[in-house]
């Protein structure tokens, strides 16, 4: 557009209502599921159309006039898209278009349109449109870098920061920062005080602003329950003093993390107590280091197990017979120190002491590595490889599948 014709910005309820978009190639493909998405009556007339176009049509969510355009389309219509290749029909699509009052965008010439389509992102009930058609790349790019900060919790209003105290237990995910969501991200840039464990990714806690209260769970008295109970009585007293907390984990709270007795310690309390999951590290490290826990034909189930306790250890609930009789993937954690004892009472339980073995170490870390065993000889292999925590061990024929040379 020009500078010349400053253009008015608008928002259109098109729901119910009739748009016509002439032409059927990848402009129209990528133009019509924003119009179908906020209810528009979309016909689509063109002699051929994409798959994709054809596609919804199938499914019943547009109307294909299959043929040239005619003037008498545009009848009964609101808005028009001219995104055919040809400029005469373009040219003929908004000459009719302005002979009945109706806004016509158009793909190849924006100085002839009377409209003009944004670069559109939602986020939390706002519509961010990014207009500028002479460099849709830089709208495009203007567009992402406002949902990113949205997204990131950096464009804030007054009330959205005086929201309510209260806790978030935050899963950080296996590792690698770029691979925490955004909600996480938004929730720690929110927080007056962070509980942050040791496998949470610490390198965020560096964007902290300096008055936020970092508390290292790492630093806290040691002993399995004297430091829960020391985390959870911290979580609750700062929310008792109108902080909001963040609890950050690695991993997803809920997946040997502790998180559930820490929301029954802020329900106890009275504290309002939120969830943000994480990317769990027995799905999301194999994934990384290039290992499906299922693959068609290979592992149709797969079951992630703690091996904090070894077998037949009077505290465990798991039944390793069970699980040595299971066909799809066993995917242990914290099992570095009682593999060998796992290894055998898998083998034992009646799977093959030739199964494959992967464990990942430091996984979607700087220091990832990849030690490729089998059950027999697992025990070996982790003390002449020196294999420490935290890793991942991933036992069946997925690990094949991935290392289809090794365990030819
Ligand atoms: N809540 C976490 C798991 C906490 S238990 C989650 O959902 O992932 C800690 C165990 O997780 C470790 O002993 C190890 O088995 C596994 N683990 C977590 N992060 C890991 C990583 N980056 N690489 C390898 N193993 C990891």
């Amino acid at each position: 557009m020009d500078d010349d014709f400053p253009i008015y910005p608008s928002g259109l309820r098109l729901s119910g209502r009739r748009v016509v978009v002439v032409g059927g190639g990848h402009v129209a493909q990528r133009r019509v599921p924003q119009l179908i998405g906020v209810g528009a009556d979309v016909v689509v007339v063109s002699p051929a159309v994409t798959p994709a176009i054809e596609g919804m049509v199938g499914a019943g969510e547009l109307t294909w006039h299959e043929r040239g355009f005619v003037e008498d389309d545009l009848d009964g219509c609101w808005y028009v898209i001219a995104a055919t290749d040809d400029a005469d029909v373009n040219a003929r699509v908004s000459a009719a278009a302005e002979e009945r009052r109706i806004f016509c965008v158009r793909s190849d010439d924006a100085t002839r349109a009377t409209a003009w389509t944004p670069a559109v992102g939602r986020h939390e009930g706002f519509t961010v449109a990014v207009l500028g058609q002479r460099t849709p790349q830089r709208s495009a790019a203007i567009r992402d870098r406002v949902l990113e900060l949205l997204r990131t919790g950096r464009i804030t209003t007054r009330e959205e920061r005086e929201r309510a105290p209260g806790v978030v237990l935050v899963g950080g995910g296996p590792g690698d920062p770029e691979l925490v969501s955004f909600a996480a991200r938004a929730a720690l840039m929110d927080a007056d005080v962070v509980i942050a464990d040791r496998l949470a990714p610490r390198e965020l806690l560096g964007d902290l602003p300096a008055d936020v209260e970092l508390v290292d769970v790492a630093k806290l008295p040691r002993g399995r329950s004297a430091q829960q109970e020391e985390i959870n009585r911290v979580i609750v007293a700062r929310a008792l003093e109108g902080k909001r907390v963040v609890r950050f984990k690695g991993g997803d709270s809920f997946v040997f993390g502790r998180g559930y007795e820490e929301v029954l310690a802020c329900r106890e309390a009275g504290v309002p107590v939120r969830v943000i999951p994480g990317l769990t590290s027995p799905v999301a490290v194999p994934a990384v280091a290039g290992i499906p826990v299922t693959h068609r034909g290979v592992a149709h189930e797969f079951a992630v197990v703690s091996g904090h306790l070894p077998p037949g250890h009077p505290d465990s609930l798991t039944d390793w017979s069970a699980l040595g009789r299971l066909r799809g993937t066993v995917v242990v954690m914290m099992g570095v120190e009682n593999a060998p004892a796992i290894a055998a009472a898998l083998v034992e339980g009646g799977r093959s002491a030739d199964t494959p073995v992967a464990v990942v170490c430091d996984g979607t870390m700087p220091g990832e590595r990849t030690v490729l065993s089998r059950l027999g000889t697992l025990a070996d292999d982790l003390r002449t490889q020196a294999v420490r925590p935290p890793a991942i061990i991933v036992v069946g024929d997925v690990v094949a599948v991935a290392h289809p040379d090794e365990y030819a």
